[in-house]
């Protein structure tokens, strides 16, 4: 099933501990495509301006992405300007040039419609309430914020949130949203406005994804070299969306799976500057990080792990402890 994302087509300027990059390929919906064209048919919906270096996106159009819907428009490209110091989850917004992107109003082409799957990627939430006017019913309708839009249009992001299914953002944005700086009551807040999924990315401490009844935790792959954090939760959501998608399931087993693809798609998108390694990206290197990750948390045992623990403590030669020791704790 098709994926239609909305967002910014940007070109970025990044410096991080490791090196720079200037005027490369950027964008919420650049990274988001780049993720999910392994996985699914993606329209994408977006405005250019003239300086745009447009043959750096056609390896999107070789891996299947409908360009179709992306404008051109006399004027500059949207710019982002942005630096990581040590701290690779925290993006230091140097410039934001917005050019051909103040005057974006998002045209959905006829034929992108009926997509089942809608990504309303960062862009001002103005623009992502137009794209719902536009689209015919979604199954379902997921979006992205950051803290720019969260400062200067508050109240059209909370109206939004009453008409999306899921909401993607990271811990700090969480916060900032919802003034609350407990992350369990930043989603219950967010889940009352609206959406029945809240995705609370953490960087490389991992995703959350709560509904009213249920908390799952899916940690970060543990890179070894981050290269450059830009575009982490974009690919996180291509993962996440083109995923669901391709399977069709709505599950809640299945958003659960979603969340490690998603996870595995940040991964890659950190080893390079720009979109560069998502595009070089092989079925067998998704097959294989997948892979890694579901080692990363298998542990056998299952519910009878607590019960084996007395025996392995005598094993050890270590003091075995009774086995009614957790209700004597909770006492
Ligand atoms: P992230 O996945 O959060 O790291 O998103 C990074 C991308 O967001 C960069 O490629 C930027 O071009 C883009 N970006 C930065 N600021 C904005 C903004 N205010 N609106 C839309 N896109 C933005």
């Amino acid at each position: 099933m098709t994926v239609l994302v909305v967002g910014s087509v940007a070109i970025d300027s990044v410096e991080t501990p490791f090196g720079r990059a200037d005027r490369v390929v950027g964008g919420s919906a650049t990274f988001f495509a780049s993720a999910a064209c392994h996985l699914t048919p993606v329209q994408l919906v977006g405005v250019i301006g003239e300086d745009y270096p447009v043959e750096r996106l056609a390896p999107l159009a070789d891996h299947g992405v409908d360009l179709s819907g992306l404008e051109r428009a006399p004027g500059e490209s949207f710019h982002w300007r942005g630096r990581y110091r040590h701290d690779l989850n925290q993006a230091e917004t140097l410039e934001t040039r917005l050019g051909v992107f103040s005057h974006f109003r998002p045209k959905i082409p006829p034929a992108f419609r009926r997509a089942p799957f809608v990504f309303l990627a960062n862009i001002d939430p103005r623009l992502q309430l137009e794209v719902l006017a536009q689209v015919e019913a979604p199954r379902l309708v997921a979006c992205d914020t950051m803290n720019f839009w969260i400062e200067s249009r508050r109240g059209d992001l909370i109206s939004l949130l009453g008409r999306v299914d899921l909401i993607t953002l990271n811990d700090g944005e969480a916060r900032q949203l919802t003034e609350r700086s407990n992350l369990v009551h930043a989603a219950r807040w967010i889940l009352e406005r609206g959406p029945r999924y809240v995705i609370i990315k953490k960087g490389e401490n991992g995703a959350f994804m709560f509904t009213r009844d249920s908390t799952f935790f899916a940690p970060a792959y543990p890179l070894e070299t981050i290269f450059d954090p830009t575009g982490a939760g974009d690919s996180f959501a291509g993962g996440f969306m083109g995923y669901l998608a391709r399977t069709g399931d709505l599950s809640d087993a299945n958003l659960r799976r979603a969340v490690i693809v998603g996870s595995a798609m940040g991964s890659f998108a950190v080893e390079r500057f720009s979109n560069e390694r998502l595009l070089a990206l092989t079925p067998d290197d998704l097959e294989r990080r997948v892979g890694a990750f579901r080692e990363l948390v298998a542990v056998e045992g299952g519910a009878a792990l607590w019960r084996q623990a007395p025996t392995l403590a005598r094993a050890a030669g270590g003091t075995p402890r009774p086995e009614t020791q957790p209700d004597a704790e909770r006492r």
